[in-house]
């Protein structure tokens, strides 16, 4: 552990961390939490814990026309209807242990002139085009329609109930005018097209830099890679930035005052507002400034957001900034266009890295405020505790596939895991130290096998959390727990205790070493339980910079907290308390677990046919079975069953269409490595040909999925 602490001794870290911005309508629910909101506390709060300078920004997303419209219904104004929602997800954030450096919103003045500012160098330099379009227009209602405001019929999948901007059955991204059969969700009119105009952000001018920079991202999830380099791949299309609305940012023009900016271009702006907003707050305590981590070229970006929102992270904010970025080359422009507090004229900086999280589903399903689907935080946060909570959306993050969110899971999680392996543990510890030992710590000495596990945890957690692996971060937690309680088991101390109590007394000194040690690598992961911890080992007057960021809005020392200091014999520990409290699978819950295993169809029936033909040695080596990576996705127009891939085996890529349509949406297939025949003669299907096949196993089909360290091309043998 030395030489990782030395390490970091020498360079504080400068560690900015945007989450994405929840929408200022409506409930945060569980697929969010595991999407994003609990990973990136536990990313700021280590390395807060390791002394690095850490800057986490995020707010209410208040703009859009949702929110225009539900404040209409309930009779109050947009900035009303933001300012009660607020208030409610800063108390869910609280609750949830969720600590920002700067948690804002979007409609402050700060917001609206930076936004302007970006507005104005990209039209300056020909970033943004005027176009005219048809839109649609609720003849009832007098309006234009916000993209989703429009229903109808997909006219890929058929499905009856697909929204403006996107399929939510096949995963297309749609135009409004592409729905067959389009009706208002504001009046259910038909609605009609009527011209206005609009200001675009003219992305393919981005494409080639955008290319060559995400080139250079060899740490990133391969899905988010593949994802956002398959956008530009296919062309990237100039993008609306304005609308037809009151509510929003005022678009910098003269004619355009019935007009605002979209809320997606003006969203991701946040991430540089609100660390302009936090350096006029804290400049002056933390001689730090909004500059030294946007502008400092060591600064690391980490953006954390949900699967849906890749392509405003990997494609259009870093436009925004690469299009801004040339006010710097002219000292004119840097002075006209000028940012508050903005001292140096230096380029932005562009992400570092980019974590987002794919689904965790619900009856197969993407939970969504809009359509209902989902668990919300405020429910579960009456029955259950906020670490428990955490506890269970990083143990099931769906890092790199779509997890299905099942009550059993979230149970088994705090009761075979926290209760079970962690908590009695510690329990287990601290109360046979009061009982035998008068609440002192017994003499003893680290057992190597001890300190073993304690280093190897430390290190492997690092390792881990560097290369956002929550999942696998989390599991080590576990390791340590069980090897912990083995380690209790095997010394039987209960036993010692009556012969021997010097070993007794050895074996108690190493469980605190380990309690101690549960102690401080909980701290990132379960706040509230390494304080009760803190409280139980009498370590509570120990500085804490994430403590310290919490009560007094920012940090003022900083030291490397991330280590394993044992604690000395006779220190004396306080009264112990149940840190986690079994709970209840309740009939409910099974119900909905059952009725969930119903609607899936994913599981394949295991009857497999017994009968099967013996083949010759050769006939097996002339079939070509390889690992193929699928980069891209899509539903033909002509077929209701075939799903259409772009497939890569290292060196070749082929199209290859599998029948798949009905178990499987494209978008999951996507970045996904599955088994393919690799030298099938090129067969006629529908109006496509197929240069392959994909393996799949039962009825209906379960895709072979392959280790992601098996590179793609590989041939099986
Ligand atoms: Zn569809």
């Amino acid at each position: 552990m030395r030489e990782i602490l030395n390490k970091n001794k020498k360079m504080r870290r400068k560690i900015l961390i945007g989450v994405s911005w929840p929408y200022a309508n409506g409930e945060i629910h569980i697929g969010h939490l595991a999407g994003q909101y609990v990973s990136c506390d536990v990313f700021a709060r280590y390395h807060r814990l390791r002394g690095n300078d850490v800057l986490m920004v995020s707010g209410s997303d208040d703009h859009g026309a949702p929110i225009q419209f539900k404040a209409e219904e309930k009779g109050i104004t947009p900035k009303e209807l933001v300012t009660q929602s607020r208030k409610h997800l800063v108390k869910t954030y609280q609750d949830l242990s969720f600590l920002y450096e700067n948690f804002t919103s979007t409609s402050t003045e700060i917001h609206k002139e930076t936004v302007q500012s970006i507005f104005l160098v990209l039209k300056k330099h020909g970033y943004l085009i005027k176009k005219k379009s048809k839109q649609y227009w609720d003849p009832k209602v007098k309006r234009f329609l916000p993209d989703r405001y429009v229903r109808g019929t997909c006219p890929y999948c058929k499905n009856p109930n697909a929204r403006g901007d996107e399929c939510p059955e096949c995963g297309k991204f749609l135009a409004p005018e592409e729905l067959l059969e389009p009706r208002s969700t504001l009046s259910d009119a038909t609605p009609i097209l009527k011209e206005t105009e609009h200001y675009y952000l003219d992305l393919p001018q981005f494409s080639k830099q955008l290319m060559k920079w995400l080139s250079t991202k060899n740490d990133w999830r391969k899905w988010v890679l593949e994802f956002s380099k398959g956008w530009i791949k296919n062309g990237l299309e100039p993008r609306p930035i304005t609308r037809d609305m009151s509510w929003g940012i005022p678009v910098p023009e003269k004619g355009w005052e019935n007009k605002v900016i979209y809320v997606w271009f003006d969203a991701v702006i946040g991430y540089l507002s609100a660390s302009i907003e936090w350096s006029e707050k804290f400049a002056n305590k933390t001689k730090l400034s909004w500059e030294d981590f946007w502008k400092d070229e060591k600064a690391e970006h980490y953006y954390f957001i949900a699967g849906g929102n890749v392509p405003f992270h990997t494609i259009i904010w870093p436009s925004q900034l690469i299009g801004y970025n040339t006010k710097y080359s002219s000292k004119k422009e840097f002075e006209e266009f000028h940012l508050r507090g903005e001292r140096k004229q230096k380029e932005l900086n562009l992400p570092t890295k980019v974590v987002a999280n794919k689904m965790l589903l619900l009856h197969g399903k993407k939970m969504s405020k809009g359509d209902n689907i989902g668990i919300s935080a405020t429910e579960l946060l009456k029955t259950y505790s906020a670490d428990h909570i955490r506890y269970f959306t990083l143990r099931y993050a769906p890092e790199n596939h779509d997890t299905e969110f099942t009550w059993k899971d979230f149970i088994d999680a705090n009761n075979n895991e926290l209760v079970g392996i962690i908590g009695n543990f510690i329990n287990r510890t601290l109360t046979f130290t009061k009982n035998n030992f008068e609440s002192k710590v017994p003499k003893g000495s680290l057992d190597l096998e001890v300190g073993e596990q304690i280093h190897r945890t430390f290190v492997n957690i690092e390792n881990h959390l560097e290369k956002t692996e929550f999942n696998k971060a989390i599991k080590e937690l576990l390791k340590l727990g069980k090897f912990a309680n083995k380690y209790f088991n095997d010394q039987t101390p209960w036993i010692s205790i009556k012969e021997d109590s010097e070993k007794a007394g050895n074996t108690i000194y190493n469980a605190i070493q380990l309690v101690e040690a549960f102690r401080v690598l909980l701290k990132p992961f379960l706040p509230q339980t390494a304080r009760t911890i803190s409280q139980m080992l009498n370590k509570d007057n120990e500085y804490d910079p994430n403590e310290e960021l919490q009560t007094n809005g920012y940090i003022s020392k900083k030291q490397d907290l991330w280590q394993f200091t044992p604690i000395p014999p006779e220190h004396l520990i306080n009264k112990p308390q149940i840190l986690f409290n079994k709970v209840e699978y309740t009939k409910a819950q099974q119900q909905a677990d059952i009725q969930n295993k119903k609607t899936k169809t994913k599981s394949p029936s295991l009857k497999a046919s017994n009968k099967s033909h013996t083949i010759e040695f050769d006939l097996f080596q002339k079939i070509d079975l390889r690992v193929g990576l699928v980069k891209d996705a899509t539903i033909p127009k002509w077929s209701q069953k075939l799903i259409k891939m772009r497939v890569s085996f290292g060196s070749e890529e082929k199209t290859i269409f599998g029948g798949l349509r009905e178990w499987y949406k494209p978008a999951e297939l996507i970045g996904q490595k599955f088994l393919f025949v690799y030298n099938l003669k090129p067969k006629k299907v529908g109006e496509g040909t197929s240069e392959g096949m994909i393996l799949a196993a039962g009825e209906p089909p379960l895709l072979i999925s392959i280790d992601d360290k098996i590179p793609e091309g590989t041939r099986l043998s």
